[in-house]
């Protein structure tokens, strides 16, 4: 994906100067619609002026964005996984290296999850908005807040599993069922990748179609949010006031505390325990592929040189190294579950949504099959983030907050990413022989 525009200003340079511009206007229109008295808590009515620019123009642009999020969710998230079982579950390739790679993606994606959400539990960064504010903050996204599974009171376990598994798929994408639509999608994978005839090749070759198409419409949807980003924030901020901002800066910095200690806590531990390597000599060599991710904050784009990094400087085989990458660039996500995981927990935190522990364990497993769904290009994991709000009944109007600090979040939690690819590949590669001829993927 192209990171500049046509006049040459990268793309996140602009949607950082549309979170300034729209939070600095946001601001100023708070003071001047509400009077120099107001203040986030006792905001009351708001002049005719203001409010007709939030409802007829702030408010749709910001609108009309989340919605092409939301649009993209089902193709993606459906597309994605259901390549991604396919090319796990090759049984005519690879089949024992598949096996590890599975466990290794679902065992420390977990773990990261986790970590985000311990993190969230412990520090609370979401928690202290107003509890009225909060009210209303939740009345501005109750249009929108589908009233689909995992509501206020906790849904029993039993629930919980009906939920999982749809009576039917397509009702369960009309209604943005996404678990759901991610068990069908698990599902669908594991029938094409044990049952290859000429049909499923050739709908699998479709299924790659949808998910190219998709990664386009991203890759222009993310173009318009620098204007998304201005009118989200000026929204926010001509409603609330400054006091919205306070709870963000608490917000990256768990998530990158949690991204640093899963980064240099549990990849060691890893590296030093499964892949019998010393971590120092892997971050030695890892070095290039972590900073072509920080760079450029796809996955996918830092692909080449992270099979190169695993081939030439790790001395991983070939086929080992050829397949857990490649796999990993779109399902590997490490960093990834592990954002979503804190950004849906904080953003439950800011807008006063209580939510129990089955519904965070629910949060757990969203997140972890949300890494494999995810798309690994700039921002690939927001629609996936909006869709789990939705799912919690969290106003995803919330995103247009973590999206002025998400520039900088991504790029930390695509070079988790690829790290977590590179340490799956030394992982998985220990007792593959080097010599082996590698396997065509
Ligand atoms: N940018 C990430 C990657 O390519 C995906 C995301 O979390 O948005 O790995």
């Amino acid at each position: 994906m192209s990171q500049s525009s046509s006049k040459g200003m990268p793309l996140h340079t602009q949607m950082l100067i549309g979170f300034v511009v729209g939070a600095a206007l946001g601001a100023m229109a708070f003071w001047l619609g509400h009077g120099p008295a107001a203040d986030g808590a006792t905001a009351g009515a708001v002049s005719p002026w203001l409010h007709g620019v939030l409802t007829y123009v702030t408010g749709p642009i910001g609108e009309i964005f989340l919605r092409l999020l939301f649009m993209l969710v089902i193709p993606l998230v459906f597309s994605a996984l259901v390549l991604g079982v396919v090319e796990i579950g090759d049984p005519a390739s690879l089949g024992r290296i598949g096996l590890r790679t599975l466990i290794y993606i679902f065992s420390v994606s977990s773990i990261a999850v986790m970590i985000g959400l311990l993190a969230v539990n412990l520090f609370q960064p979401g928690a202290g908005v107003a509890a009225a504010d909060a009210t209303a903050l939740l009345q501005d996204g109750a249009t929108r807040t589908a009233d689909i599974m995992a509501k206020g009171e906790a849904a029993s376990a039993l629930q919980v599993l009906f939920n999982i598994v749809p009576k039917n798929p397509f009702a369960a994408a009309v209604d943005g069922n996404l678990i759901a639509v991610m068990f069908f999608a698990l599902m669908f994978g594991i029938a094409a990748a044990v049952h290859r005839t000429d049909g499923v090749t050739s709908f699998l070759a479709t299924t790659q179609g949808v998910y190219d198409i998709s990664l386009k419409l991203i890759d222009w949807v993310i173009r318009t949010a620098p204007y998304a980003v201005a009118a989200l924030m000026f929204s926010l901020l001509a409603s609330r006031g400054l006091v919205a901002l306070k709870p963000l800066l608490g917000f990256a910095l768990v998530a990158f505390g949690a991204m640093a200690v899963h980064m240099f806590v549990v990849f060691p531990l890893l590296v030093r325990t499964f892949g019998g390597m010393s971590p120092l000599a892997f971050f030695r060599h890892a070095e290039p592929a972590m900073l072509t991710a920080f760079s450029t904050s796809s996955s996918s784009a830092t692909l080449p040189t992270t099979l190169q990094v695993a081939e030439e400087r790790l001395g991983t085989p070939r086929k080992v190294g050829r397949f857990v990458c490649t796999l990993g660039a779109t399902a590997n996500m490490n960093g990834t579950a592990l954002y979503e995981g804190v950004t849906v927990l904080f953003l439950a935190q800011y807008y006063g949504v209580d939510l129990s522990i089955v519904q965070q364990l629910m949060i757990v497993l969203m997140c972890v099959l949300g890494g494999i769904g995810a798309a690994g290009v700039p921002g690939g994991s927001l629609p996936v983030i909006a869709s789990i709000l939705v799912m919690f009944n969290i106003p995803a109007q919330g995103i247009a907050l973590i999206l002025g600090v998400d520039r900088f979040l991504d790029m930390c939690r695509t070079c988790v990413n690829v790290t977590g690819d590179l340490v799956g590949t030394v992982v998985v590669a220990r007792g593959e022989s080097a010599t082996e001829p590698s396997a065509p993927v």
